[in-house]
Formats: C-alpha cells, sequence, structure tokens
C-alpha cells in the first residue's frame, strides 16, 4: 500500500496554493524510492505507518522505526545531497516555495562529525525555484563529549540559518540550552525548539522561557492550558504544527479533536508541516487534508494558515509581498470544496 489518496477537488486546492513547509527533519524524510535503489532488493513493502488508520504504540517505537532508515541510509554528506535533492524536489511538485528543515546532531556524531559538510551538501542540493533555511537539530542532552566544541562553535557556521531542538520531551531540560540558544540568536540566527508534543502547556512555557524563542514545533499542550495560550499571543508566538504526525503518535485521541482548530480560532499563529514523511507515509496535502475534513477548515483560513507560513519566513520583504499576493489572488477566486 502507498500513500494515502487525497481526492479532488480537495487535492487540487491544495496543490493550487504556493506553500511553505517549515517543519520537517531530513531525517525523516527520505524518500522510499531513493531507499529502494540504494539498497536494491530491500524496502520493497511500504510501511504499515503509511496506512492512514496506523497509530504508533509509542514514541520508542517510532523512533526505533526512524532511526532504523536513518542510520542505515545517512551515512555520508553525499549522502544527504541525495536524499535532500529528492525532497526539495518534491517539494517543487507540490507546489511549495519556502522549507525550513533542519538535519540531527545525533547523526552527525554516529557518522564522525562531518556536521559543516552535511550542511553543503544539503545547502547544494537546493533547486534554483526554492528557498531553504537550514537548521541544525539537537536533543536535551547533546551537549556533552565530542559535540561540545562542535556546539560552541556553531553560531559561526554562516551557512546555518539557525537551530532547533527535537523532540524526545521525557529527557530533562538543561541549562547549557540556554546559553547556546541565547548565543545563536546574538549572531542573528533563528532558533526554534520542539515542546508541548507529549508534555502539557508546562514543557512549552519551559522552552519560552529558557531558549527565549518564538517558535514552537508542536506547542500542542498550550492549548489545553488558558495562561500559556494566551502566552503565545502576547509573545507573538508561532506554532509550526504536524496533524498527522501528531494523529499517528498519538500526540491527539484523533484527528478531531486535534486543538489546532482552537488555537486557530485564538489567534494563533500556527503553520502546517509533515515532520517526517518517510514513517508517516503524508505529503503536505493529508495534513491539510485533516484541517478541511475533520476540523472544518474553511478555504479561507487554509489560506490563512498558509500565509502565516510565509509571514514568518526567512526571506527579503519583497519575496513575502509576492508570495502573499500570490495567494490573495487565489483567495479572491476561491473554489468551493464543501461536500
Ligand atoms: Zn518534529
Amino acid at each position: 500500500m502507498g500513500r494515502a489518496i487525497v481526492e479532488a477537488p480537495l487535492f487540487d486546492f491544495i496543490q493550487s496554493l504556493p506553500k511553505t513547509e517549515t517543519h520537517l527533519h531530513i531525517e525523516g524524510a527520505v524518500p522510499w524510492e531513493l531507499l529502494q535503489e540504494t539498497f536494491p532488493g530491500e524496502f520493497e513493502n511500504y510501511p504499515d505507518a503509511w496506512a492512514s488508520d496506523f497509530r504508533y504504540d509509542s514514541f520508542t517505537q517510532f523512533e526505533d522505526e526512524i532511526l532504523g532508515y536513518a542510520h542505515r541510509y545517512y551515512t555520508s554528506p553525499d549522502r544527504y545531497y541525495e536524499s535532500a535533492k529528492r525532497v526539495f524536489q518534491g517539494h517543487l511538485n507540490q507546489n511549495v516555495r519556502y522549507v525550513e528543515t533542519s538535519f540531527h546532531l545525533g547523526i552527525v556524531e554516529l557518522i564522525g562529525g562531518p556536521g559543516k559538510d552535511i550542511l553543503e551538501a544539503i545547502r547544494a542540493a537546493v533547486p534554483d525555484e526554492l528557498e531553504v533555511r537550514i537548521f541544525l537539530g539537537m536533543v536535551r542532552d547533546h551537549y556533552r563529549g565530542e559535540l561540545i566544541p562542535l556546539l560552541d562553535q556553531i553560531h559561526t557556521w554562516d551557512d546555518l540559518d539557525g537551530i532547533d531542538m527535537h523532540g524526545h520531551e521525557t529527557i530533562p531540560w538543561r541549562d547549557w540550552a540556554g546559553v547556546l540558544w541565547k548565543r545563536v540568536q546574538e549572531s542573528g540566527k533563528l532558533t526554534k525548539s520542539h515542546a508541548g508534543e507529549f508534555e502539557g502547556a508546562k514543557d512549552v512555557n519551559t522552552a519560552l522561557d529558557l531558549l527565549g524563542t518564538k517558535r514552537i514545533q508542536h506547542g500542542i499542550g498550550a492549548a489545553f492550558d488558558p495562561p500559556t495560550l494566551q502566552r503565545l499571543l502576547d509573545e507573538n508566538v508561532t506554532l509550526d504544527m504536524c496533524p498527522v504526525s501528531n494523529v499517528k503518535l498519538r500526540s491527539v485521541s484523533d484527528a478531531r479533536s486535534h486543538p489546532i482548530r482552537k488555537l486557530f480560532d485564538a489567534g494563533v499563529r500556527l503553520t502546517i508541516s509533515t515532520d517526517d514523511p518517510t514513517v508517516f507515509g503524508n505529503d503536505l496535502v493529508h495534513d491539510f487534508e485533516i484541517l478541511i475534513k475533520d476540523l472544518s477548515f474553511t478555504p479561507k483560513e487554509v489560506i490563512q494558515v498558509v500565509r502565516n507560513g510565509f509571514e514568518v519566513a526567512l526571506v527579503e520583504e519583497d519575496q513575502r509581498q509576492a508570495w502573499i499576493k500570490e495567494l490573495d489572488q487565489i483567495e479572491a477566486i476561491m473554489p468551493d470544496f464543501a461536500a
């Protein structure tokens, strides 16, 4: 079984919109066809996890699956180049104009530390038609051993656009992250953090307090605590959300109870991304499908979500306005997919 089919006219509508993807792990995005080509005779069947009714039993099960592919495939900067080239072509095919993606410090460590080479390999794979910003992702206990000198220099990596604290919410927060995030922010780079995917509003507040970031990845927990939700508004925080990932990982009980509707209605700026499409079997259209089919987002509301991605994009103001104008023109001749 391959990817779930999204039917027209919903597919056509989402496809027609110029879009962003601002929460994507490059290790979780290696195209299945590339695995098949790289390892002939293996990976013949698509993963069970691609079925739309599949649910992971635990984060550990998910982690084992994703690392199984990532450790096998990502063994050199060249492999990153080959994968990123396909991933970005996939973005162009989906009418995506702007991407923020991260590569994971755990893999950098595993293959002997060529962080800058991986960064350059991903950069070299960017097609002319796509704007891509590249982040180094890490987890809450990564400031250790040989990674310390690398992290202490990370603010000097000219081609790196920023850093992201990846998932693994059960690892306790530690003070080093506050120091590192501040230094990276002062160097003019963008910082993000995963938080509140499973651990609730407290986790979101800790990320905001400790890291001083304005870009939270997931942040679901904020929806269930009014002061935290208000804080997102007061501090102009953006949530980069991934509905398919949240449903399959059981961060929410089902698609219809996803709090993205509540957050949107409250005025929180949020965007939509796929997170780890290799292990969820999703394209952006599947994530927007949840908004439209399960959460009754209107075309106008979907366009606002898409617009949010361009509003936070790290681009020149002229470029941002050109994209937003394109969206405005589509909105003016809005299709009707209500069914
Ligand atoms: Zn993520």
